[in-house]
């Protein structure tokens, strides 16, 4: 059969290895992983009681619209709910944004570094890639993207992508830079400008502003938040959609309609009340994260400082090695050679001992 050469192409997604398959692998009772940006607490303890709740409903189809959940974001947010929709994981909706947006032969736009599920749902819709190279501190270069989107003068970039924070660096746009950079193309009317915010709730730079308050002034603008990391529901898939109207009515259309399941809906509407798990997973990545660069500071590692639950730091050799051999000691990370950063390991942050544990081993990995 026919298949166009972009299909044929297409390297799949590649996820953190999974701690089954290694313990098997290597004979391993014991194993840690810090490879998906997962929430080392677990799930949203109040998201697991709504499911038990819920569970004598499964014989019923899911609300398509997600009322509840969308009148909770609604709440929670201050967005009218008509500017609100809801995806299986932000990846369906960066799917879907696609399908409606981009022709074949059209492009998207992002940053070099930049999350890689833009770059395949583009591929699988026949749809160009373009990276902005990053700054010198790994950050994302809007004022670049912002020139490579003033040169497109035949209009073919129809989708820039800014994942804010970005994984796999963890690096942040300040509100000065998003101001800057629509002020510049934010008027551009055939132009979606989709702000990824998979890890808002990590940040800690003062000088970070969610994209939810540009939506109004320039519609345009659209945002994605994921129930994946903070909340601890990425078994569930869902992600939230908030975008002008002429947006979300689109979405709406394209999608299928149960795309969200029922279970995973209820435990969202119970995870985003859940303000103690909130805090306590901010409060466990925080200080991981200070543990991690103590650490690495001491081992004359360099990193680069994070806004997410991550953090990507620099082997003094290729890092496959040191992720093999990390494996044999029961420890994941994730190799990110697949976004020319063959050098470098990006470390999730886990339960304080398994922190420790991943530095102890990554110490004697490092002597040999
Ligand atoms: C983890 C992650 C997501 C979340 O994806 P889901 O499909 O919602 O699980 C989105 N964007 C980025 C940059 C991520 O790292």
């Amino acid at each position: 059969m026919k298949v166009s050469k972009q299909i044929l192409d297409l390297i799949p997604y590649k996820p953190g290895k999974p701690i089954s398959e290694t313990q098997r692998e290597f004979g391993l009772s014991h194993v840690i992983k810090l490879a998906s940006n997962e929430n080392s607490l677990g799930p949203s303890p109040k998201a697991v009681e709504a499911i038990k709740k819920h569970l004598q409903e499964l014989h019923r189809y899911p609300d398509p619209m997600g009322f509840d959940l969308v009148s909770k974001v609604s709440n929670l947010w201050k967005v009218p709910t008509q500017n609100i929709s809801i995806g299986n994981g932000s990846n369906e909706i960066i799917d879907i944004l696609i399908r409606i947006y981009c022709e074949p032969g059209e492009k998207i736009i992002t940053t070099q570094y930049g999350f890689v599920a833009y770059q395949i749902c583009a591929q699988a819709a026949r749809v160009e890639t373009e990276f902005v190279p990053v700054k010198k501190d790994f950050s994302i270069d809007l004022e670049k993207m912002a020139e490579h989107l003033e040169n497109d003068i035949d209009h073919k970039i129809r989708i820039a992508f800014i994942p804010n924070p970005n994984n796999p660096t963890g690096t942040y746009s300040t509100q000065n830079q998003i101001e800057k950079f629509l002020a510049r193309v934010g008027q551009r009317e055939d132009l979606l400008i989709v702000f990824d915010e998979a890890y808002t709730e990590f940040v800690r730079a003062v000088d970070y502003k969610p994209a939810v308050a540009f939506c109004e002034k320039y519609p345009t603008v659209v945002v994605m938040r994921t129930m994946s990391k903070v909340y601890g529901l990425a078994g569930l898939r869902l992600g939230v959609l908030v975008a002008d109207t002429s947006v979300v009515d689109l979405y709406n259309r394209i999608r299928n309609p149960f795309n969200t399941n029922e279970l995973a809906q209820v435990a969202t509407v119970a995870a985003l009340d859940d303000i103690d798990f909130i805090k306590a997973s901010q409060k466990l990545v925080w200080e991981g994260l200070d543990y991690f660069y103590k650490s690495f500071n001491e081992m004359g590692l360099p990193f680069i400082p994070s806004q997410g639950n991550f953090v990507l730091v620099e082997m003094p050799k290729p890092a496959a090695e040191i992720y093999n051999a990390l494996l044999r000691k029961g420890i994941i990370l994730r190799p990110v050679g697949n976004y020319g950063l063959p050098n470098h390991l990006r470390i999730t942050v886990g339960l304080p001992e398994e922190n420790e544990a991943a530095i102890k081993a990554l110490k004697e990995v490092l002597k040999n």
